[in-house]
């Protein structure tokens, strides 16, 4: 799994974090290994949530991306698990800092890996999906990284426009039922 760790067939990362030696390699599937001072460097996969949230008319919230990666296309609420952090709690705060809004019961709906191009580093990611329940959505404003909130018929999910090939897979699942 080299392409975590190198971006158009070059190595991102030469130099040891620790020892400062130019002797990085790759290490298995997930890590760095420093011959020099024998460290083993762990690009460990990324846990990231994603919230699927239906109003009363059965319309899905879909966020525009306002940054890169994958800037102006669709996604839902969302983002990365931060250190010490569940992933439910990890939910209802995206939720809060992408749409205002306050998240209630939410139901474990699946998980799907994902790669995340950033600045030129591949990170593999754990997206965790739930379907979350919003009792108020009507003061739904768009925050933090969003562009835009968007109220989608099931119907009318374009699923092409969506940035990352995670979600467009719940998607799918979530329209079949
Ligand atoms: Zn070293």
């Amino acid at each position: 799994m080299e392409w975590m760790i190198s971006y158009q067939n070059r190595n991102v990362f030469l130099y040891c974090p620790l020892c400062s030696a130019k002797a990085l390699k790759a290490h298995k599937k997930h890590a760095f290994y420093c011959p020099e001072c024998g460290l083993v460097f762990y690009l460990n996969v990324a846990a990231a949530v994603v919230a699927l949230v239906v109003d009363g008319q059965g319309r899905l919230v879909v966020t525009v991306r306002g940054q890169k990666p994958k800037q102006g296309m669709l996604d839902l609420p969302g983002g990365f698990v931060d250190p010490g952090e569940s992933a439910e709690a990890a939910l209802r705060r995206e939720v809060r800092e992408e749409l205002g809004v306050e998240v209630g019961e939410m139901t474990y709906f699946g998980s799907a890996p994902n790669r995340y191009l950033y600045k030129g580093v591949h990170y593999a990611t754990e997206d965790l999906a739930f379907v979350c329940q919003v009792p108020d959505l009507s003061g739904m404003q768009a925050g933090d990284d969003v562009r835009e909130l968007l109220l989608v018929k099931p119907e009318e999910i374009d699923l092409n426009k969506f940035a990352f090939e995670s979600v467009r897979g719940f998607l799918l699942k979530f329209l079949e039922h």
